[in-house]
C-alpha cells in the first residue's frame, strides 16, 4: 500500500463538490487543528464493523444503515440523538427476528453533515447565493453571511460528532439498548397506534420469543447492549484528510471521524479525488451506484476500491428508484458476482424515489420506498446473491416528509412538520412500519 496522498494531490485530481472558501489561511488553521484532536472511533472498531459486513454479504446478518440525510448542528441534542437511536433500534429487533441473523447497526450520525448538491447556487426572489452544502460547510438561512463557506465549521463538525457518539456509546452500554425495554417498545406502538395494530402477530411472536428465553434462565449480555456503528459520506477532503490516522496497531491508515464511509453518487468518478483517497484508508467503506451505472464501472471501482478482494472492505449501496430496480440492477450483480468480485449488497431505498410536489415539497412515497426494497429482494432472489442489507434516511421524530404509509399522509400534509433541510426523512411511525413490512420480505 503507497502512502496516503497529500491534501494537494488529492484537490490536483479536481474533487468534485468541495466549498469554494474565500480564506485559504482560515481552511489551513482548521485542518492543522483537526489533526491534532484525539480520534473519534478505533482503528479496531472498524475492523470489527468490517467483520460483519462480510457476515452480512454472506448472508450471515443483515445491515440496517440508518439516520439523517443531513445532520444539523442545532438538533445535535440529546433528545434528539435518543430518539434517532430508539427508533434505529427498534427496527433492528424486527429485522433480528425476521431474518433469523445478527443486525448490523449503521448510524447515518455523528459526522453526516457534508452534502453534495445539483446546483452550486441557488435563487430565490432573483437573490443567488451559493447553495447550502450541510453544516459542515455553510448555514441553512438564506442570507450572504450565512451561505458564505465558513472552514471553523469543520471544527464544528468535530465537536458535534463527538458529543453524539459519547451519547450513542452510552445509550448503548448503558442499559438504553435493553432488548426487552426495546420490545416494550414496540408492543407498545403495535398496542396505540392504529397502523401498529397490523403487526400485532409477529410482534406478538417476539414477545412469546423472548418469554421463553426468560423462562429458560437465558440473559446473555446481547440482551443489555448492542454495537452501533457511526457512518456519513466522506466528502469535504479537508475534513475526512485531516482525520485520517495512521493505526498504532497495524501501522495502516484509518479514517478515525466514523467506523464507515461512503463514497456519493456524485463523487464516484474513477479518477477522482474520493475514490483516490478511498482506496488508501483500511476503513469498510460504501460506494453508492445509481441507475447510470454500468457494470465496468462497478468492477472498475472494485478493483480500485478493494483489489485484494477483502470481504467486508467494500458495500455498493444501489439507488436505482423502485422504477428502474427490477431492470437496472440484475445485470449490474451478475456481471460483479461472474467476476468473483466479494462486496456486500445494500439497497438505498431512497434516493432514487425523490420529487418535488406542486407545492414546492421535496418528497418521496413510502410505497415507492417499499417497492425498491422489495424489487431488491426480487433481483437478489432470482440471482441466488445475497442481499445484505437496508439503507434509509429517517428520523424518531413525529416530521412530516414523505408521503403515503399507514397515516396516509399526503401532499398537503407536509407542510405540518416538514424540517429536513436537505432530503425527506421516514418518521417514527413510517420508520417501524417499515421494519415490519421490510420483515415480512425478508420472511418470505
Ligand atoms: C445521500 O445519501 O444523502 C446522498 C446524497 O446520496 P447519493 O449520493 O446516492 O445521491
Ligand atoms: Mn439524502
Amino acid at each position: 500500500m503507497t502512502e496516503i496522498p497529500t491534501l494537494e494531490q488529492l484537490h490536483a485530481l479536481g474533487a468534485a463538490q468541495q466549498p469554494t472558501y474565500d480564506d485559504p489561511a482560515a481552511v489551513a488553521a482548521a485542518v492543522t487543528r483537526l489533526r491534532t484532536m484525539p480520534p473519534l472511533v478505533f482503528a479496531g472498531e472498524c475492523d470489527e464493523l468490517k467483520a460483519k459486513v462480510a457476515a452480512a454479504s454472506r448472508g450471515e446478518a443483515f445491515i440496517l444503515q440508518g439516520g439523517d440525510c443531513a445532520e444539523t448542528f442545532v438538533d445535535a441534542t440529546a433528545d434528539n440523538v435518543r430518539n434517532k437511536l430508539r427508533v434505529l433500534l427498534q427496527m433492528a429487533v424486527v429485522l433480528t427476528y425476521a431474518a433469523s441473523v445478527p443486525v448490523v447497526k449503521v448510524g447515518r450520525l455523528a459526522g453526516q453533515y457534508a452534502k453534495p448538491r445539483s446546483s452550486d447556487k441557488e435563487t430565490r426572489d432573483g437573490v443567488t447565493l451559493p447553495a447550502y452544502r450541510g453544516d459542515a460547510v455553510n448555514g441553512f438561512e438564506f442570507t450572504p453571511e450565512s451561505r458564505r463557506p465558513d472552514p471553523q465549521r469543520l471544527l464544528d463538525v468535530y465537536h458535534a460528532s463527538a458529543s453524539t457518539l459519547n451519547l450513542v456509546r452510552a445509550f448503548t452500554t448503558g442499559g438504553y439498548a435493553d432488548l426487552r425495554q426495546v420490545h416494550t417498545w414496540n408492543s407498545e406502538f403495535v398496542r396505540n397506534s392504529p397502523v401498529g395494530q397490523h403487526y400485532e402477530a409477529m410482534a406478538a411472536e417476539i414477545d412469546r420469543a423472548l418469554t421463553f428465553m426468560q423462562a429458560i434462565g437465558a440473559n446473555p449480555d446481547e440482551f443489555h447492549r448492542v454495537d452501533f456503528y457511526s457512518s456519513h459520506e466522506a466528502l469535504l477532503l479537508e475534513y475526512e484528510h485531516a482525520m485520517t490516522r495512521t493505526d498504532s496497531r497495524t501501522e495502516l491508515p484509518y479514517n478515525v471521524s466514523a467506523h464507515m464511509v461512503w463514497i456519493g453518487e456524485r463523487t464516484r468518478q474513477l479518477d477522482g479525488a474520493h475514490v483516490e483517497y478511498f482506496r488508501h484508508i483500511r476503513n469498510p467503506i460504501g460506494c453508492k451506484l445509481g441507475p447510470t451505472a454500468t457494470a465496468d464501472e462497478a468492477l472498475d471501482l472494485a478493483a480500485k476500491l478493494n483489489p485484494t478482494n477483502e470481504p467486508g472492505r467494500l458495500t455498493f449501496i444501489t439507488r436505482f428508484g423502485a422504477g428502474k430496480i427490477r431492470e437496472g440492477l440484475p445485470h449490474l450483480v451478475e456481471k460483479v458476482t461472474a467476476e468473483g468480485v466479494d462486496v456486500a449488497w445494500v439497497c438505498d431505498a431512497m434516493h432514487g424515489n425523490t420529487f418535488e410536489t406542486s407545492n414546492g415539497y421535496k418528497t418521496r412515497r413510502f410505497e415507492d420506498v417499499l417497492d425498491e426494497v422489495q424489487g431488491f429482494f426480487d433481483v437478489h432472489r432470482a440471482l441466488g446473491t445475497t442481499p445484505a442489507g437496508i439503507l434509509v434516511e429517517n428520523t424518531g421524530d413525529d416530521v412530516t416528509e414523505i408521503i403515503g404509509g399507514g397515516e396516509e399522509l399526503d401532499e398537503l400534509g407536509l407542510a405540518h412538520r416538514y424540517e429536513s433541510v436537505v432530503d425527506p426523512r421516514l418518521n417514527r411511525v413510517q420508520s417501524l412500519e417499515m421494519a415490519f413490512l421490510v420483515a415480512e420480505m425478508l420472511r418470505r
